[in-house]
């Protein structure tokens, strides 16, 4: 038998995060995305309640839980708006690259930043030529002496406006493919490095995007990160295996948000002398978006449970991180639908949560991407 309950501390953890969702997010989101601003007093307090980060192991000053607990509170940040929840979940992006790749002094110096300090970072990948084909990327560390001299850009940074350091993957050989990718740490006020504008995007308005831009920054050797210089690109993608099944755990909740909003409102909106939910049409909608929200959460749980569990889990949170960001899309649209002419208005908040769905299709890794890694993870051993 599988067992599917949760024990006491991680339910206690779960009512811990849906409490603040609903009491300090909730009443908050609209305002956020509306004024596109970021939610610095919230995530602080949610780091005080020892909410985010639970990856961080307890030797670094984090509590050191398991990716179970943590796509526990994800989901329930999430329900409370999915800007807030991408916003707060930044940092741990960043830092699961230095969990499983840094060496004891990175650990030490930057994962204790986050849990002690509440200290924020941001993961740098992504380029304005370069986001599903990582290899393609062309910043450039070029080792002198005991530094790197790096000069690039990154686009589309989660956080960026706001990180006190990043993790950045350059090429240190050109020529080397995913062999030349190198990570590394990046404090925030490295001499060299700049930042664009605050992108205007679409939904998760509250979050922060923006470019960043290295004119000859000087890093440390030791902050090289992935125990060599070939090592980046790996420790970069294990880092998605622990990741994913956040995002997967994000657009769950933000899949069960929508779902909630419309199916009370399908109880109270009458057509035709009835609720709408009476209609078959509606109620099957209805049953279509709870189906797919379960099965969201169960590939979510799964992919969570392997990666704890020490399997890997690459194709597991492949299939989570594709299924649960596409049902958020589907059930966001299918909310609006419900809702009517109503729904295509912001008073309502399925307007915000179906504009917040889409980027879950698209970052860390596309929806197509994410059929690349599991037909490849399905193939390769014919
Ligand atoms: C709001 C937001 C926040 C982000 N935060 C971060 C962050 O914090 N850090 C970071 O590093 N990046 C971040 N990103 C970048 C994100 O990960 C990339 O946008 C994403 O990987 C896609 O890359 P791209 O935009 O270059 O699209 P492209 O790679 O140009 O793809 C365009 C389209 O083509 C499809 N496609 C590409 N190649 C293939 C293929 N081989 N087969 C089939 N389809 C394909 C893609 O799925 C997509 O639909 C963020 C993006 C956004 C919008």
């Amino acid at each position: 038998m599988v067992g599917f309950e949760l024990d006491e501390m991680q339910q206690m953890l779960r009512d811990l995060a849906r409490d603040f969702a609903l009491e300090e997010v909730r009443p908050n989101a609209e305002h956020w995305d509306q004024n596109s601003e970021y939610p610095s007093k919230a995530i602080n307090t949610a780091h005080e309640m020892g909410i985010l980060n639970l990856h961080i192991p307890e030797e670094y000053g984090g509590p050191g839980l398991g990716s179970i607990e943590e796509v526990l509170v994800n989901e329930e940040l999430a329900w409370g708006d999915p800007g807030f929840a991408t916003a707060a979940y930044a940092t741990g992006l960043a830092c699961a690259p230095i969990i499983t790749g840094g060496t004891h002094s990175q650990k030490d110096k930057y994962l204790r930043m986050v849990s002690e300090k509440g200290a924020l970072a941001s993961y740098a990948v992504t380029e304005p030529g370069a986001g599903s084909d990582v290899a393609a990327c062309q910043t450039q560390a070029v080792k002198d002496g005991d530094e790197y001299v790096i000069n690039g850009s990154k686009m589309w940074i989660t956080g960026a406006g706001k990180a006190d350091w990043f993790f950045v993957l350059a090429k240190t050989d050109i020529n080397a493919g995913y062999a030349g990718m190198s990570g590394f740490i990046v404090d925030a006020d490295t001499p060299g490095l700049s930042l664009g504008k605050k992108e205007n995007n679409m939904g998760q308005r509250c979050s922060d995007t923006r470019s960043l831009t290295f004119e000859d920054m000087r890093v440390p050797a030791e902050n090289l990160c992935g125990g060599s210089e070939s090592g980046g690109w790996m420790n970069a993608m294990k880092a998605f295996d622990m990741s994913r099944p956040n995002i997967a755990a994000h657009a769950t909740g933000l899949s069960r948000a929508a779902y909630e909003h419309a199916l009370r409102y399908s109880g109270e909106r009458m057509t035709f002398g009835k609720p709408i939910h009476k209609h078959q049409a509606v109620q099957f909608m209805l049953a279509d978006m709870k189906t797919k929200i379960e099965a969201s959460r169960l590939l979510t749980w799964k992919s969570a449970s392997e990666f704890d569990a020490g399997i890997r889990n690459t194709e597991s949170a492949a299939h989570a991180k594709r299924f649960a960001s596409d049902t958020a899309m589907e059930v966001t649209t299918d909310a609006v639908q419900i809702f009517g002419g109503y729904g295509y208005s912001e008073e309502y908040p399925v307007a915000r949560l179906m504009r917040g769905a889409k980027v879950m299709q698209i970052y860390e890794g596309s929806s197509q991407v994410q059929k690349m890694i599991i037909g490849r993870e399905i193939t390769k051993d014919l």
